[in-house]
């Protein structure tokens, strides 16, 4: 078992700020409390069906960790790439009634599966025991569903060496779907949108992400999140598949849909604001958004 430390509530010193707690991992995508995330390959020895409704709800199997007096139960997460005889549980969370109503009864807490050898702690347990705790336990995720189920690509990648051999690659696919939405006129706004046209003159705003720097650490979400001091929506909303976040990094894996546990890589893709040319807080964006 490894206890690490989140992106949001890293320790636990960011557990009392809701804005931490809402900010969703850039992974598992989950939000509000931790879980132990585990292989598909370690679901299947627990007997855990890995089917359409392990997927899409948020009810997740529970499972009862032990070693020595250590003892907690934790939803699961299965995530592709996991070790397939490790478990990993975010620490930071189970904190004490007198923190305050953000962080208390949030998670639980797994500290006491830590070590101390009178140098350094070790967040390394090799002696526990897990066995099914025969329950469900629900976890507010943002994005839950990991299979484009054979649709066209919503993120598409390429490397420098084919981009020099095919320069013209993606602009010869979105030609190709101007064609087949618009074939009429050839505009795509004209003719594959629900929505009207509308006029945008003065300032055009954009926001520039380098795809190979961006790591989905969701910075810019929370960042963008305080500026406007937009309030947190809590776990009964994100369980209800709502959120406020104005800006989303999704998170795609890249692996072989029947194989999860070897995975090539995982990806972000970062969703910036649409505030189509005349938001209020472009003058003062943490994120840096310009004009053009
Ligand atoms: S765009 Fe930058 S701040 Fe935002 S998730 Fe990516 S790396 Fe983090
Ligand atoms: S322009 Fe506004 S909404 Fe967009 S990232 Fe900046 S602060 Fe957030």
């Amino acid at each position: 078992m490894v206890v690490y430390r989140n992106i949001g509530v890293g320790t636990g010193v960011g557990a009392t700020n809701p804005w931490l707690q809402e900010l969703p991992d850039p992974v598992t995508r989950a939000t509000w409390g931790n879980y132990a995330l585990i292989s598909v390959a370690k679901a299947k020895e627990l007997g855990i069906e890995l089917d359409n409704d392990y997927e899409y709800y948020p009810e997740k199997p529970v499972i009862k960790i032990q070693s020595g007096k250590a003892s907690i139960e934790l939803p699961v997460l299965v995530m592709p790439g996991m070790n397939a005889n490790t478990i990993a549980v975010p620490m930071g969370y189970g904190r004490a009634d007198f923190t305050g109503r953000t962080a208390a009864g949030v998670g639980v807490n797994a500290y006491p599966f830590t070590s101390f050898n009178g140098t350094t702690v070790s967040f390394v347990n090799p002696n526990v025991t897990v066995t099914d705790a025969g329950r469900k336990e629900k976890v507010a995720q943002t994005q839950i569903h990991n299979s484009y189920e054979g649709r066209v690509e919503v993120l598409r990648e390429t490397t420098l060496g084919t981009f020099k051999k095919r320069p013209n690659e993606i602009k010869e696919w979105r030609d190709h779907l101007v064609e087949t939405f618009a074939a009429t006129s050839g505009d795509f706004r004209k003719e594959a949108t629900l929505y009207g046209v509308h006029e945008t003159p003065g300032l055009k705003w954009g926001m520039n992400v380098d795809m190979n720097a961006c790591f989905g650490c969701g910075a810019c979400v929370v960042a963008c999140h305080i500026e406007n001091n937009v309030p947190i929506v809590g776990k009964s909303e994100v369980l209800r598949y709502h959120d406020m976040h104005w800006l989303r990094i999704d998170r795609y894996f890249i692996s072989d849909e029947n194989n999860a546990d070897e995975l090539k890589g995982v990806v972000f893709q970062p969703m910036m604001c649409q505030h189509c040319d005349n938001a209020p807080c472009e003058n003062v964006c943490p994120v840096a958004a310009k004009p053009q």
